[in-house]
């Protein structure tokens, strides 16, 4: 899937709060209630998303969250990324 990172960014910063940080982008978890940024967000190199939520959230239960969101065209990719 060819992601556009410039719009997903932006969305990141207008719907989770998304700040730039020493290795990516840290946001608040779509997936539970999140008081104070917990989400990872980083591009590859080859311009795959990876993000894990460090409040324990599942990869799979990230990326639901975002589908609902609109982060994603449709639901393919792995659960490790996108
Ligand atoms: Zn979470």
């Amino acid at each position: 899937m060819k992601l556009n990172k410039e719009k997903l960014v932006i969305k990141f910063v207008n719907e989770l709060n998304a700040r730039k940080c020493a290795d990516g982008w840290i946001a608040k978890c779509p997936a539970h209630e999140d008081s104070s940024p917990s989400l990872s967000l980083n591009f590859t190199e080859s311009g795959k998303l990876l993000w894990k939520c460090h409040a324990g959230c599942s990869q799979m239960l990230v990326f639901d969250s975002m589908l609902k969101l609109g982060f994603f065209p449709s639901k393919k990719g792995g659960a490790n990324g996108i």
